[in-house]
């Protein structure tokens, strides 16, 4: 089945944080400044917006029906259970939710009570990432991380939570960690056996205070190379699989709400400035949250693309999957064959070692190495610089 048929995924964005994080590039409104009843407000009043996107655009899904939601940020557990729940309520209402969806919701470590994410699940969520990020205090403080972490109790807490799958965002490599203190973080992420982890290299955002404040180096790349290395050493040797660079899992628990984006497969995005991907064609919400709560209606920008920067997408995204992409699925998805100049490329990507092409009788798959996974960007940005 071409994969444009398939089920979507739905995406509501909730762009408000309590306070900005220095490393965080990301558009969000704190919150934490305003008086309560403002804020409370606030919310309640882009909760109810989202419910009539949801109606609006109903019929952009063409009755494909969704499997996954994913409620991201943003910092999404600023809202309420109730809220929670009238949120998946409508999207079974009006996108056709399935009762077996994969639920997400991304949890701040400061509203986490194993109460709050009990009332999560009986609203419906079935998958909570709780963004860790740092286990040490020093660490927060140097990449500026806003929300604190009360102990390591309460990780084991949110691990007894029975009836979600857990999730632990973590950041390797934040200035001054090497990778001793990585490889204590990972044996304790073993220990606590969350059945999903992501795993990121700190990346300084351009316009960010960390970025003013710290300037990358030779030193700094080296050390956040090793950290990462050793906590990739160490969860793959304690049974998760690397399934993708980033993201690391117990078997079965891959993120099938991710996995749409690096699949290239449909997903409706709502809330202001979210991304869409229906019947082939990209478009997203160019609203800030003022703009988008002043409008009644559904107002869209088309991202006009060429073949060629849907081609690039897609070796960029599925390459870093550790399944590859295959031929066959480019021209499943694309129409057409992997051009000859990007198949030039990839032939001296993995005379580099970069990456493996592996023959499939008449097909082939292209996948990366293990130094092709640290070196993942400069991969994809070679792959695809003939089209770009
Ligand atoms: S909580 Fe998350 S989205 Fe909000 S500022 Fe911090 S890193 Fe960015």
């Amino acid at each position: 089945m071409n994969p444009q048929r398939a089920h979507a995924g739905i995406y509501l964005h909730i762009p408000f944080c309590r306070a900005k994080c220095d490393y965080c590039g990301f558009y969000s409104i704190p919150v934490d400044g305003m008086p309560r009843a403002e804020s409370r407000a606030l919310l309640a009043r882009y909760v109810q917006r989202l419910v009539r996107e949801m109606k609006l655009r109903a019929p952009s899904l063409d009755g494909r029906g969704a499997d996954t939601l994913y409620l991201g940020g943003g910092t999404p557990s600023l809202l309420s259970p109730e809220m929670v729940e009238r949120l998946i309520e409508n999207a079974q209402r009006e996108l056709g939710l399935l009762p077996h969806a994969e639920i997400t919701i991304e949890c701040n470590p400061e509203d986490f009570s194993p109460a709050r994410t009990g009332e999560y699940r009986d609203a419906g969520v079935n998958r909570v990432v709780l963004g860790v990020q740092a286990f040490r205090e020093v660490e927060r403080r140097v990449i500026g991380r806003r929300a604190r972490l009360a102990g390591i109790e309460v990780l084991h807490s949110f691990m007894d939570v029975p009836g979600i799958a857990h999730c632990m965002d973590y950041i390797a490599g934040a200035p001054g960690m090497d990778r001793v203190r990585a490889g204590e973080d990972a044996r304790l992420l073993l220990e606590l056996r969350p059945e999903h982890i992501s795993a990121y290299m700190l990346t300084l955002e351009k316009g960010t205070p960390l970025a003013a404040r710290l300037a990358t180096s030779y030193e700094l790349e080296r050390t956040q190379r090793e950290a990462f290395e050793s906590v990739m050493d160490i969860l793959e040797a304690g049974g998760y699989d690397h399934y993708e660079v980033s993201n690391f899992s117990l078997p079965g628990f891959e993120s099938r709400h991710n996995l749409k984006y690096w699949r290239f497969m449909p997903y409706l995005g709502a809330g202001a400035s979210a991304h869409s991907f229906l019947g082939g064609e990209r478009c997203y919400n160019a609203q800030t949250v003022e703009e988008y709560l002043a409008d009644e209606g559904v107002t869209l920008v088309r991202d006009e693309r060429s073949w060629n920067a849907a081609a690039v997408e897609l070796i960029m995204t599925g390459i870093r999957l550790s399944t590859g992409v295959a031929a066959s699925y480019f021209r499943e998805v694309l129409g057409r064959e992997i051009p000859g100049e990007m198949l030039r490329t990839l032939g001296a990507l993995e005379d580099e070692g970069l990456v493996l092409i592996d023959r499939e009788g008449p097909d082939f798959r292209v996948r990366l190495t293990r130094e092709g996974f640290f070196r993942s960007d400069e991969v994809a940005f070679r792959a695809t610089e003939p089209l770009l």
